[in-house]
């Protein structure tokens, strides 16, 4: 029920931590893990015994229809056959979490292709023959149910949010022949994500372009990444020029898939009963769209202090003139010699940063940092990016980074020890059906981190050139994660609201929108940034537009993380142990739900403040810098 990826799998999304394999040390996988290398053994001992207990699970998998029509006859009964289920499903997904960080450990090994396959098929006969499930829970119906639930305290306990989940359900569920329609439609409503991924990361021509330097580069999208950040600003222009121009001429094709997925969400919402898309998103989580409504006009409302940074970022570019779109990436404050962390130094400082969590907290990374559940280096073959897989329920976490020893390398490695802690937290005081927590906390959960971690880099700095250069990678935190997100989450609105009031979508049309937005954030008619028209076409490069609405998670999650360290700092020990607490309830409740109880309403301007203005005092310290150097 849950269409959103796994919070595990989505953190490469937004770190920004895409880094090409280098020569560092190159760990093997043999009996004993070398140093910064994970242990699956903690999984399976063997890729054999991987095997065997998947056609172990797989036969279990294939018998799970037997309980249907079970469920209603008495307590004991559903309690048998949803622990038969939550059994099957928690053991095919320690087989996939091998399967994942076996095949990421190297991509290139066909046997771990297969493993990884061999994996998703038994999810999927998991889930056909749990199909039944939902739909039998709502013909038992609630009254039933919670008779149930009170007859049986283990019902009760293990199952009773799953069972309120799915009985929220009913108004959205289709007839038996109807809901095998969807099913059977599923596939090709599925499409518009190939169909892009196989032009945005393939089929497109890939420019080539000189920089002032000699050195030529064809602008794929991890060059592009690259090169926009370059300190000569000549460059930096020639890279945009360059770059924006090959996907302008496929904006045809780019608006006809993105049209066909929107149309698909807006399908599925009026097939399912729900007033608009948004809903329809928003369901799964429970949450209210008013969330979402806010966090757009909160963005809008704070766009002066955006505006802000903005001017500041022309004032230490030097830049005389007008600054321009293709300004925005190159660091503000850069070091000759930026600082470097080794892992251990990274350790270190994760658990003085965390300290503000208190000792549960620092225990349990302790304890992480002891045993081998990272893989850390890159390698040839190893997969890029970075993320914490916590999905196997009676094991610990893994982590995978490609470290490089730089500031991004170190926000990485304590936004993902950031899941792992919280994952250790569920995991010790929920039972396994409880342990899914939504994107909507985790994020929460990882981002506090970096904003700490970067609190800490500045009050530790050694100078104020070093200070300010981690001012500035707190404020472009910030911008990405927050402003950015939310004018993504803006446009997405935007173009199913076009469809859903009977008009119509282009690839033309979506570049006028995408420009509208870029103007209004970056302030183009006051003056603060010229964003040039040839750049609109950006929409078409961001793959998240394919995931339904999704992304506004992240902005709401920094929001959430603001409020908290606000909270914790003021008041201590009572609001770290409502943020812990919040951790800790995993995904027992519905996410608005926990925040609430954690003290937080993220339907209400509070949080959206915290963050505005902690963007503002990092700002303020910038200022203090450089009205010291006498500017
Ligand atoms: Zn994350």
């Amino acid at each position: 029920m849950n269409r959103f990826p796994a919070a595990a799998g989505a953190l490469a999304l937004f770190a920004g931590a895409s880094f090409a394999a280098t020569t560092a040390p190159t760990p093997t996988s043999t009996s004993a893990p070398a140093n910064g290398m994970w242990d699956l053994r903690d999984l399976y001992p063997t890729p054999e015994a991987w095997t065997a207990a998947r056609d172990k699970v797989k036969a279990q998998a294939k018998a799970l229809d037997r309980y249907t029509g079970t469920l209603g006859k008495s307590a004991d009964a559903m309690l048998k056959a949803l622990s038969a289920i939550s059994d099957v499903k928690k053991e095919s997904a320690r087989l996939a979490v091998y399967a994942s960080l076996k095949g990421d450990e190297d991509v290139r090994i066909a046997a771990n292709q297969e493993r990884l396959q061999s994996a998703v098929q038994l999810g999927t006969i998991v889930q056909e023959k749990t199909a039944w499930l939902v739909p039998e829970i709502i013909q038992v119906g609630k009254t039933k149910v919670l008779s149930f639930e009170s007859q049986s305290p283990e019902l009760k306990r293990r199952f009773a949010f799953q069972l309120d989940n799915a009985l929220r359900y009913a108004p959205h569920t289709l007839s038996v022949e109807a809901e095998g329609v969807m099913a059977s439609a599923g596939n090709v409503l599925a499409q518009p994500n190939e169909i892009y991924s196989q032009l945005a990361n393939g089929e497109l021509p890939r420019p080539e372009v000189t920089l002032s330097d000699g050195t030529k580069v064809k602008l794929d999208q991890a060059a592009y990444s690259k090169y926009r950040t370059a300190t000569n600003r000549a460059d930096r222009k020639k890279v945009f020029d360059a770059f924006w121009p090959s996907w302008s001429a496929f904006k045809g094709t780019f608006g006809a898939t993105l049209t066909t997925q929107v149309e698909s969400e807006v399908f599925d919402a009026k097939v399912r009963h729900f007033p608009d898309s948004l809903a329809d998103a928003t369901f799964a989580d429970n949450m209210p769209e008013a969330v979402y409504r806010r966090l757009v006009s909160e963005a809008d409302k704070n766009l002066p202090t955006l505006h802000r940074y903005l001017a500041l970022r022309k004032k230490a570019l030097g830049i005389k003139d007008q600054l321009h779109y293709y300004d925005v990436y190159v660091p503000i404050f850069d070091l000759p010699h930026p600082p470097k962390f080794s892992v251990a130094d990274s350790e270190k400082i994760a658990l003085a940063v965390d300290a503000t969590y208190g000792p549960e907290y620092l225990s349990l990374l302790k304890k992480g940092f002891a045993a081998n559940w990272m893989n850390v280096y890159p390698h040839p073959g190893k997969a890029n990016g970075a993320y914490m897989n916590g999905s196997a329920y009676d094991v610990h976490p893994y982590l995978l980074f490609n470290n490089h020893d730089d500031y991004v390398s170190l926000s990485t490695f304590v936004h993902e020890w950031g899941h792992a802690i919280h994952t250790l937290l569920t995991k010790a005081n929920q039972p396994f059906e409880n342990s899914n927590y939504s994107t909507f906390i985790a994020e929460t959960a990882s981002i506090g981190n970096e904003m700490l971690l970067n609190d800490y880099m500045v009050a530790h700095a050694k100078d104020d050139a070093e200070r300010e250069y981690y001012l500035g990678q707190g404020l472009e935190l910030i911008r990405t994660t927050f402003f950015r997100q939310t004018m993504f989450a803006e446009f997405q609105l935007a173009l199913h609201e076009a469809i859903e009031k009977g008009g119509t979508l282009s690839g033309e049309k979506m570049t006028d929108m995408y420009c509208g937005l870029l103007k209004k954030y970056y302030g183009d008619a006051k003056g603060v940034m010229k964003v040039d028209p040839a750049y609109c076409v950006e929409w078409a490069f961001i793959p998240h537009f394919y995931y339904g609405f999704y992304v506004y998670q992240y902005a709401t999650s920094m929001a959430g993380a603001a409020q908290f360290a606000d909270a914790i700092e003021r008041q201590g020990a009572p609001a770290r142990d409502r943020y812990i607490a919040m951790l800790k309830a995993g995904g027992s409740d519905y996410p608005y739900t926990l925040y609430k109880k954690a003290g937080l309403d993220m339907a209400s301007p509070a949080p959206y403040e915290a963050l505005a203005a902690r963007m503002n005092r990092i700002m303020d310290q910038i200022d203090a810098i450089e009205a010291k150097k006498g500017k």
